[in-house]
């Protein structure tokens, strides 16, 4: 969508072409596409794996350079000479009352619910705003839609976030510092463009894909290494692929890469599936091979692509290799709790940040809400907790409990 509007705008300078990945096989080839979107710049000369905020995008495709790159040796339009970057969102890094950090569902509604409820606020997004709703290909069960693409429900939240208060993509949350409350201090933030000053702060940071851990799974991802099948899986249309995994997503992922026309397999550390059981019909149902007590140990490739798996059997011990053209991890997700550890929040027993019934955690002043609380983790509980979070933040900011 960038760069069709960065063509749009500068005719003269600027082409895009979008190509169709399953039409056109030997490009995609050609090109080492990993993962959509996938942009290439200058025939190779920088490329991109996901979805970019525009900004990030036209600086990338002006300097042929990766932001966070720039970012690092100081070259970032905007921070020359030292100074902070700045001028990428729509308010400057400064004073406000409530950092949000997250732009997933629950973010988002925690921004419209604190700003109606007259707070300052900003919502702080590393990636695309959406959260993990924007990979969605199809949501079926929020209220109000009988079936709409995650992407689509997602643009309409943040747009309706918007109308209320600034959305900044691309800004990572690196650091946070409590200050000490009992003397005024603020919350202070700091981000990749900047550094906030908060009364308050909501984390929203949602969940990620669990990782493996075997070797070579970092240096092959988007190149053969993928985690969401509903958004990769047409690369491998008649090319052989194993999901990794034993519950519902790797049985929903491996039916629908068989329906898309790949050679799937299921290989899984146990002797009996997670799954329900009319996931696992469906899977035999497809005559869907099956590796079982069978573990990952090594993903091997040619250094631009997976060809191998090194597959260990559990019970025999016997080390053997399975030649494939991609694996797709399906083994889960785990809370993103770096922040929340890196400031003393605490967690449950299953990873998850303790949160009351007013999403307060054991910090006064930090609240949380989402999939980062564990629970059913949902597109209408992330809102509703994302509600009462910024309601609980806006009484604490007008009323501190601990000063009681
Ligand atoms: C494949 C899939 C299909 C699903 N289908 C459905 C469905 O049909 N219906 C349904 O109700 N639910 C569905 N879910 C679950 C739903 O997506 C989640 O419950 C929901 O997205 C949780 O919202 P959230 O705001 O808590 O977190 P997330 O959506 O995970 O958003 C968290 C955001 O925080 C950002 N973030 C993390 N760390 C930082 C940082 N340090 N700085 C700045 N930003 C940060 C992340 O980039 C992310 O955008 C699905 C989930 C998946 C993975």
């Amino acid at each position: 969508m960038s760069a069709i509007k960065c063509a749009i705008a500068k005719p003269g300078q600027i082409k895009a072409e979008c190509i169709e990945m399953s039409e056109n096989p030997e490009l995609t080839e050609r090109y080492g596409v990993g993962s959509v979107p996938h942009t290439i710049f200058n025939e190779g000369a920088h490329d991109v794996m996901g979805l970019l905020p525009e900004e990030r995008f036209v600086v990338e495709m002006v300097y042929l350079k990766s932001a966070e790159d720039m970012l690092a040796e100081g070259s970032l339009p905007g921070m020359e000479e030292g100074k902070t970057p700045s001028g990428y969102g729509t308010i400057e890094p400064g004073e406000v009352d409530l950092v949000i950090v997250g732009a997933g569902p629950a973010g988002l509604t925690a921004g419209i619910y604190a700003v109606r409820a007259g707070l300052k606020a900003v919502v702080l997004e590393k990636h695309i705003v959406g959260g993990q709703v924007a990979l969605t290909p199809i949501v079926e069960n929020y209220p109000g839609f009988v079936s709409v693409p995650g992407k689509q429900l997602m643009d309409i939240m943040s747009e309706h976030a918007r109308e209320y208060l600034p959305v900044h993509e691309g800004e990572s949350v690196d650091a946070i510092q409590m200050g000490n409350m009992k003397e005024g201090e603020t919350i202070i933030v700091t981000t990749s463009r900047g550094v906030y000053s908060a009364k308050a702060l909501i984390l929203t940071t949602g969940a990620t894909y669990r990782k493996l851990g075997a070797v070579g799974e970092d240096t092959y991802f988007g190149r053969g290494i993928n985690y969401c099948a509903s958004c990769d899986g047409y690369l491998y249309k008649g090319k052989s692929v194993a999901i990794i995994g034993g519950g519902n997503t790797a049985l929903t992922d491996a039916l629908h890469l068989k329906n898309l026309g790949v050679n799937v397999s299921i290989i899984h550390r146990g002797d009996t599936f997670r799954a329900q059981k009319p996931l696992q019909d469906s899977v035999n149902h497809e005559q869907i091979p099956i590796l079982w007590n069978t573990i990952v140990e090594e993903i091997e490739g040619d250094g631009r692509r997976v060809n191998n798996l090194k597959i260990r059997n559990l019970m025999t011990r016997a080390v053997t290799d399975m030649p494939v053209d991609g694996a797709f991890v399906a083994i889960g997700q785990e809370a993103s709790t770096g922040l929340a550890k890196s400031l003393g929040v605490k967690l449950k027993e299953d990873g998850f940040v303790k949160v009351e019934s007013d999403m307060r955690t054991n910090l006064p002043r930090v609240y949380a809400a989402g999939d980062l609380t564990g629970g059913l983790q949902q597109i209408v509980t992330a809102i509703g907790e994302g509600s009462i979070a910024a309601m609980s933040a806006f009484e604490d900011i007008s009323h501190p409990y601990w000063k009681k």
